[in-house]
């Protein structure tokens, strides 16, 4: 298997000094004391668990033989699907947006899961199933937008109204570019369907503090405005760096009903 990367486990980034810690745990805390005063920053905290809680939830992404991760397989049609036996989350987003590295980072203490990159032709318009011992399933949908309009509308608007046991999609957003016009589209579609998502915003290690600002409020004001679905926080992470990756395992730990103690939201 591969070496797991720097800073891909808590024990490695609480060697760090505290203010680089905080930016790799919770990014978007990290960006308050640059708003501007009087900027109503209580949606960037709902979700604020502690360290026993995030410990908890990168044990379930750390494999080992009583805690098998697997890739299950893959599905063009829901009837392909595996049993809905387990609580689920998916991962949406445009081609490109970086999906498969995000499910790569969150994974990563599990190197011998191989998650197939978006380039591997026969497997972008596939959701890929994958299992996280006896607690969750995790999907990697095919990525839409460019060349994918109708895989999109027929297996993910699909997935999407019929599968009982999804508890959360993560809408994953570009950090550099912002909301692009088929993120909107991919939006309007999950208030249609009416089932709850979270927006995530990605490779926030490459956009400047200035871009990643404008496109954080842009997002927190949008989601504000237009959502009834969307969870008020936004997350942000760089499958780089890891900021983020600790705070979403936890995330998807507690809404897969992985994390008694923390108080839902
Ligand atoms: P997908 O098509 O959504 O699965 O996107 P990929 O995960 O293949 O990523 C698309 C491109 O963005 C690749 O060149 C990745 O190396 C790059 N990328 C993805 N995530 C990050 C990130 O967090 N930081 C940086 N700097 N690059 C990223």
């Amino acid at each position: 298997g591969r070496a797991t990367p720097p800073l891909a486990a808590l024990s490695q980034v609480l060697r760090l000094e505290r203010s680089r810690r905080t930016g790799i745990v919770f990014p978007l805390q990290k960006l308050e004391r640059y708003l501007a005063p009087g900027t109503d920053t209580a949606r960037f905290r709902l979700f604020q668990p502690g360290l026993a809680a995030l410990q908890r939830a990168e044990a379930l992404f750390r494999s080992d033989r009583g805690h098998p991760i697997d890739y299950v397989s893959s599905a063009v049609r829901m009837d392909h699907a595996p049993p809905p036996a387990l609580p689920e989350v998916c991962f949406i987003g445009r081609s490109n947006v970086g999906k498969s590295s995000l499910i790569r980072a969150l994974f990563s203490l599990a190197p011998e899961v191989e998650v197939r990159v978006s380039k591997t032709p026969g497997h972008t318009n596939k959701m890929n199933f994958f299992k996280v011992g006896k607690y969750f399933t995790l999907v990697d949908m095919p990525g839409y937008g460019y060349r994918a309009p109708q895989d999109f509308v027929e297996i993910v608007e699909a997935y999407l109204q019929e599968r009982c046991n999804l508890k959360r999609t993560f809408l994953l957003v570009d950090g550099v570019v912002g909301l692009q016009k088929t993120d909107h589209v991919a939006v309007d579609m999950l208030e249609e369907f009416g089932i709850p998502y979270v927006m995530v915003l990605t490779k926030i290690d490459r956009a400047s503090r200035g871009v990643l600002l404008k496109n954080v409020l842009e997002v927190q004001e949008f989601v504000k405005e237009n959502t009834q679905g969307c969870f008020p926080q936004l997350f942000l992470v760089s499958s780089v760096e890891f900021s983020g990756i600790h705070l979403l395992r936890c995330f998807v730990a507690h809404i897969t009903g992985n994390l008694p103690t923390v108080e839902a939201s």
